[in-house]
């Protein structure tokens, strides 16, 4: 008898950055979603779809899950917690080199009210070594069906985590065409790439105050990409920080994205980017509309 068909929805969640996107990425053996050492870097629901000959897992990445502090960051959790109630299993990240802390909890209770099976990732553990106090502060944390100790970013316990989630999926045919591994499309990606190079060269004060939006993505004669996109800021100030003297930082935040977009689209790319400011944006649904965050 052929083992049967199984697929399903898998939600990625936690509190900002303990690894989900990581995670994600290292599943799906490609980039699909931004990393970032800074909080909140994922706005949007990114699907990765990991088929294997008999089964297919859609991973759902969430933004992190916190006390919303405006408009942006009460549609981030509400983002996150939608899409729990369309999912099979919810993985949820803790970083394992730590204790449970406040954050945790929070996103505990609200996984609470969703009834669904939940299995607890304990991340960042590099040796997979966990200490005894630690896991004893997860497992008080709230229901769940199993606890695995991973490295996201070295790939360790990550294949008996996917064994688990594959064997919970239900029966059914898969949702994707096999070689689709993301519902993003390359415009998006780019446009993620290019936040994701501005996190990573600026301090502080932008990171948060960023948006992208790609104004032109087409492809032109000689096989180039040809890619504009606007960095939104909310202040002056940020704007001058992001060109930097003589536009040297743009210059170099240019040259990081177009180094990843080029590699993650795997063809060369001409990329143009402006910066502009739009104050508040925010606090403002008008201006969330106009950049494509789910508003409502
Ligand atoms: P997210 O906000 O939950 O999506 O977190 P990210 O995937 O963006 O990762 C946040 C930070 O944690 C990045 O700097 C990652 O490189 C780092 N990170 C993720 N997984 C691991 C891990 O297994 N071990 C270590 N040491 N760092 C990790
Ligand atoms: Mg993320």
């Amino acid at each position: 008898m052929p083992k049967a068909y199984r697929s399903g929805f898998v939600a990625i969640v936690g509190r900002p950055n303990v690894g989900k996107s990581t995670f994600l990425n290292k599943v799906l053996g490609q980039k699909v979603a931004i990393v970032s050492s800074k909080a909140q870097t994922t706005r949007h629901r990114i699907k990765g779809i990991h088929s294997e000959d008999d089964a297919q897992v859609v991973f759902v990445d969430t933004p992190g899950i916190h006390k919303p502090l405006h408009l942006l960051g009460e549609q981030l959790v509400k983002t996150a917690v939608d899409s729990l109630s369309e999912v099979d299993l919810i993985l949820f990240l803790l970083d394992g080199r730590t204790s449970a802390g406040r954050g945790d909890k929070y996103v505990a209770d609200l996984l609470s009210k969703v009834n669904k099976p939940v299995v607890f990732v304990l991340n960042k553990v590099d040796s997979l070594k966990v200490d005894p106090e630690v896991l004893q502060s997860y497992e008080a944390l709230g229901e769940h069906v199993s606890v695995h100790v991973i490295s996201a970013l070295y790939g360790k316990g990550v294949q008996p985590l996917l064994k688990e989630i594959v064997e919970r999926m239900p029966e059914g045919p898969p949702f994707y065409s096999e070689d689709e591994v993301t519902d993003q499309s390359e415009r998006d990606l780019a446009g993620e790439l290019v936040r994701e190079a501005v996190l990573r060269q600026t301090s502080e004060e932008v990171p948060h105050a960023v948006a992208v939006r790609v104004d032109e993505f087409k492809e032109r004669d000689g096989g180039k990409t040809f890619i504009q996109a606007t960095i939104f800021v909310e202040r002056d100030s940020q704007k001058g920080i992001l060109i930097g003297e003589k536009g040297s930082k743009l210059k170099e935040i240019g040259a990081a994205a177009r180094q990843s977009i080029e590699k993650a689209l795997d063809r060369s790319v001409y990329l143009e980017l402006w910066v502009k400011v739009l104050p508040n944006w925010r606090k403002q649904a008008k201006s969330l509309k106009q950049l494509g965050y789910v508003v409502d």
